[in-house]
């Protein structure tokens, strides 16, 4: 037994080091930052956790994951996830964010040599897909849009708002608080439920700057329910010489059919909206990012004001979101849109090569989009213990746990990523079935 104990096999902390699969990362961390590592994974295999010859391995994961996000492969069937990053990027998307990691033009005009509109291939691009906004401007997220804009219309004055459009984005984060904390006062209107265009007309004073209309996109009221469409107080905006703005979150920027309840950039303006504003990481499918649309003299208004120096997005955002408008399609829309047979046929291999069955999955938009679609799909069901197994792997796994097991849903998981998703699934199964057996010897 003496022999064979692995915590009497611990590597040497020189001979780890001399590791060439290790040099990289002491040049780049420094070799006191990677021998405080081996340290601790050489405790692992003291403990018997780790096997003496994972010891490299595990120090080049842990350094790793110290300076990186770990990837992870989404298995929730929740196509934005929040806490997952929301939308993956485009390949083009991808492409951008490296080739701009170092210097761009992305203020500079080329040609003649002087300073250009900074973002501005994000700017046309906007432009183009938006053919009713004459202005575009893009900031650091959706929460940054809406208070920037509110700010430059109405800072010190009233904003008209339904009671049944207060919403919490989030981590306790509530749109009335983060728009009153600009200096902007929400004046209420209507019920939760109910609220109509007379609701506006009869809040109207000397000291209302703007209608604002939000898209409760985390929730849904059934029921009893109405609501002064954007044509309406866009009428009642003419009549009374008040800006309309319509935060529609989630960044459609055309309609569309699989989502009839997502209001779009496009129509809102239209129907005359006189400011738009929304996330670029939604439904939109690009990197985090917050864009206001509308008329160009509204746009340049918002665009001069000295808060927007605190809110504009970086050069990396903008070149992804170019990007991502240029690109013909988004992992985001595949996902969303992709039939349901293409998902079993997706599943059923995937079960195959896990022997392991499928079942049918409810997947969702998520993000606060969309809120109570479902959207029919498939998953592969595995044992309730592998969900906390394949978190810790390398890419992680996430996955959905659900009445006792844990349902990898394919919809996120496009085909070609299918071996990686194998490949993690049998490491947590070699790892849960050796710690089954020492725990039952
Ligand atoms: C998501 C959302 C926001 C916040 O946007 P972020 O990009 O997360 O800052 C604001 N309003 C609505 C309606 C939203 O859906």
């Amino acid at each position: 037994m003496a022999t064979t104990d692995p915590r009497r096999r611990v590597p040497r902390t020189d001979a780890v080091l001399a590791d060439p699969l290790l040099a990289d990362l002491q040049s780049s961390l420094g070799r006191d930052r990677v021998r405080d590592v081996v340290r601790e994974v050489q405790d692992q295999v003291r403990r018997g956790d780790l096997a003496p010859e994972d010891v490299v391995a595990a120090v080049r994961d842990d350094l790793r994951r110290r300076v990186r996000h770990t990837q992870v492969l989404n298995a929730t069937g929740v196509v934005l996830h929040t806490n997952l990053g929301r939308a993956q990027l485009a390949p083009a998307a991808v492409e951008a964010l490296v080739a701009s990691a170092g210097c761009t033009d992305v203020e500079l005009d080329l040609v003649t040599g002087v300073r250009a509109r900074r973002g501005r291939r994000a700017l046309d691009a906007l432009g183009r897909a938006v053919p009713a906004a004459g202005g575009a401007l893009v900031v650091n997220n959706g929460a940054a849009a809406l208070s920037l804009v509110l700010t430059t219309l109405a800072q010190g004055r009233e904003v008209l708002v339904s009671r049944g459009e207060m919403v919490e984005i989030g981590d306790g984060f509530r749109l009335p608080d983060l728009i009153e904390s600009t200096g902007v006062r929400l004046r209420e209107v209507g019920t939760t439920n109910r609220t109509r265009l007379a609701d506006y007309a009869g809040a109207v004073t000397e000291r209302t700057a703007a209608i604002l209309k939000v898209h409760p996109s985390n929730f849904r009221v059934e029921g009893f329910t109405s609501e002064a469409t954007v044509a309406e107080l866009a009428g009642l905006s003419r009549d009374t010489g008040l800006s309309l703005v319509v935060d529609i979150g989630s960044g459609l920027l055309q309609p569309d059919a699989l989502l009839p309840d997502e209001p779009d950039a496009d129509t809102a303006l239209r129907a005359g909206a006189t400011l738009v504003t929304c996330s670029g990481d939604k439904l939109l499918g690009g990197p985090q990012a917050g864009i206001v649309l509308g008329a160009a003299d509204e746009v340049e208004r918002v665009r001069r004001h000295p808060l927007q120096r605190a809110f504009r997005a970086d050069k990396l955002t903008l070149a992804a979101l170019a990007a991502t408008l240029g690109s013909a399609t988004t992992p985001t829309y595949e996902a969303v849109h992709v039939p349901e047979g293409e998902l079993r046929t997706r599943a059923e291999d995937l079960g195959r090569r896990l022997a392991a069955p499928v079942v049918p999955s409810v997947g969702r938009v998520g993000g606060g989009s969309a809120p109570g679609l479902d959207l029919p799909g498939w998953a592969v069901v595995l044992p309730e213990p592998y969900a906390e197994r394949l978190r810790l792997g390398s890419p992680a796994v996430v996955a959905r746990v659900e009445g006792g097991r844990t349902l990898l849903d394919v919809r996120c998981l496009p085909t070609e990523r299918l071996d990686e998703v194998t490949a993690a699934v049998l490491a947590a199964r070699d790892h849960l079935a050796d710690a089954g057996g020492s725990s039952g010897a």
